[in-house]
C-alpha cells in the first residue's frame, strides 16, 4: 500500500481515530468486543480466510463490480469525465453485501450459530439474512415498525430469506431504536450470536472492520481507473449515511494528497433543526450507540430528528472515521437536498439508463452542482451503492404526476 501511515494505520489499540470513536457499550459487551477484535485481527493475517472471502465476493456476490465511463452524463454536464463505480450491480443491490459476507465468515470462525442485525431501509436486513441463508445460521433482524410499513417488500424478502423480523416499537420506531434492540439482544445472547452491523459505526472493532470489508471498491476503483485513464482521478465522491461505502472508496486513497474526496449528507428538506440528517452541518459532538462522533442532538443531549427522503442516509450519527478525515481536513462534507436528489435520481435514469438508489442520489446530484468548477481534462469517480428498485415506489410520490 503506497498510502500515508498515518491515515492507513488508524485507528489506535483502543478503536480510537484521534479523539472520535472507541467503545463506549456496558460492561457485558466488552468481552463479545475484545474476542471479536482479537478474531478479525486473526482472519485478516489469514490467507485462507482472505481467499474464502475473495471467491464468495466473486462467485456469490459479482465482484468485481464494473467501473463505468458514464459518456452521456458527462457531455452533458460539460465538465469532468465521470466514472461510476457500480456497486449497484452486485448482488441483493447494493454494497452491504460486502460487509454482512465478511462478518459472517467471521462469525462461522468465532463458533457462533444465531445472526442479528438492525436495518432502516432494510437493505442491511436484505444483505444479512442473504448471507445466513447462504451459511444456515439463523437470522433474527430488528427493524422499527415504521420502516417496516415503509419498507414491506423489503420485509418479505427478508421472510423469503429465512429471516425472523422482529418490529421494533420504541421512540420513533426507525433505525436508532433497531440498533438499540439489537444491542439489547446481544447483551443476553452474546455466547451464541454475533452481531452484524451494517456500517461503519458502533463501537470498536466495527467501524474498523466494516471499513476494511468494504476497501475492495476503492482498491478496485484505482486498479480500474489506472487501467482506464493511466492516471488518479481528481475527485472522488460518495454519499454518507454511517459512511461505509464511501470510507470504502476513500480509504485506499487516503495517501494520495491530490486526490481530492468528498462526502455527502442527506440535506432533506434543508439545514433547519429536524429537517434534515447532515451532522457536519450544526452537529454536535457527542456518544451514539457505543462511539463518539458529530451527531445531531438539541442543547441537553437529546438525539434530534432527521429526515431524509432516503432511509439509507435517515441517521443521527456518522461515523467516527469521517469526524477524522473531517476534521484533519483530508475529506471535506457536503449535503444534498431531497429535492436536488430526486432530481438527479431522475437525470440519471434517462441520460445513462441507469435508476440508482436514492441514497446514490445524493453523490450524483454534488457532481452536477460542482461540475463547473472543473474541465474535461479532469476525472470524477463517484461511488454508485446501490440501485434504485427499492425506491421506485417512493420516487413516484414525488416526480410523477398523479393518477
Ligand atoms: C445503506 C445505504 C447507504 C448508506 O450507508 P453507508 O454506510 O453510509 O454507506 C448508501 N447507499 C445505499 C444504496 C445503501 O443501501
Amino acid at each position: 500500500m503506497s498510502s500515508a501511515p498515518t491515515f492507513q494505520s488508524m485507528p489506535d489499540e483502543s478503536g480510537h481515530f484521534g479523539t472520535f470513536g472507541g467503545r463506549f457499550v456496558p460492561e457485558t459487551l466488552m468481552a463479545a468486543l475484545n474476542e471479536l477484535t482479537v478474531e478479525y485481527t486473526a482472519a485478516k493475517n489469514d490467507p485462507e480466510f482472505q481467499q474464502e472471502l475473495k471467491q464468495l465476493l466473486a462467485d456469490f456476490c459479482g465482484r468485481e463490480t464494473p467501473l463505468y465511463f458514464a459518456e452521456r452524463w458527462t457531455e452533458k454536464l460539460g465538465g469532468p469525465k465521470i466514472y461510476l463505480k457500480r456497486e449497484d450491480l452486485l448482488h441483493t443491490g447494493a454494497h452491504k453485501i460486502n460487509n454482512a459476507l465478511g462478518q459472517i465468515l467471521l462469525a462461522k470462525r468465532l463458533g457462533k450459530t444465531r445472526i442479528i442485525a438492525e436495518t432502516g431501509a432494510g437493505q442491511h436486513g436484505v444483505a444479512t439474512a442473504t448471507v445466513a441463508a447462504r451459511f444456515g445460521m439463523k437470522c433474527v433482524v430488528y427493524m422499527g415498525a415504521v420502516d417496516m410499513e415503509r419498507q414491506h417488500l423489503n420485509v418479505v424478502r427478508m421472510r423469503l430469506l429465512g429471516a425472523e423480523v422482529v418490529a421494533v416499537e420504541a421512540g420513533q420506531r426507525t433505525l436508532k431504536e433497531a440498533v438499540n434492540e439489537a444491542l439489547r439482544d446481544w447483551v443476553t445472547n452474546v455466547r451464541s450470536t454475533h452481531y452484524i452491523l451494517g456500517s461503519a459505526l458502533g463501537p470498536h472493532p466495527y467501524p474498523m472492520m466494516v471499513r476494511d470489508f468494504h476497501r475492495v471498491i476503492g482498491e478496485e476503483a484505482r486498479r480500474q481507473i489506472l487501467e482506464k485513464e493511466g492516471r488518479l482521478p481528481n475527485l472522488l465522491v460518495a454519499c454518507v449515511g454511517g459512511g461505509s461505502n464511501a470510507i470504502g472508496l476513500f480509504h485506499p486513497f487516503l495517501g494520495d494528497e491530490d486526490v481530492k474526496m468528498v462526502g455527502v449528507e442527506a440535506g432533506g428538506h434543508g439545514i433547519k433543526h429536524g429537517e434534515h440528517a447532515a451532522r457536519f452541518q450544526g452537529g454536535k459532538l457527542g456518544v451514539l450507540q457505543g462511539t463518539k462522533t458529530w451527531l445531531l442532538a438539541d442543547d441537553d443531549g437529546q438525539i434530534e430528528l432527521t429526515h431524509s427522503v432516503s432511509a439509507g442516509l435517515d441517521y443521527a450519527a456518522v461515523g467516527p472515521e469521517h469526524a477524522f478525515l473531517q476534521a484533519e481536513g483530508r475529506v471535506e462534507y457536503d449535503f444534498a437536498t431531497d429535492d436536488e436528489a430526486l432530481d438527479a435520481f431522475q437525470e440519471i435514469a434517462k441520460i445513462e439508463g441507469i435508476i440508482p438508489a436514492l441514497e446514490s442520489a445524493h453523490a450524483l446530484a454534488y457532481v452536477k452542482k460542482i461540475a463547473n468548477n472543473y474541465s474535461n481534462s479532469d476525472i470524477v469517480v463517484l461511488n454508485l451503492s446501490g440501485r434504485g428498485d427499492k425506491d421506485v415506489e417512493q420516487a413516484s410520490k414525488y416526480l410523477l404526476p398523479s393518477e
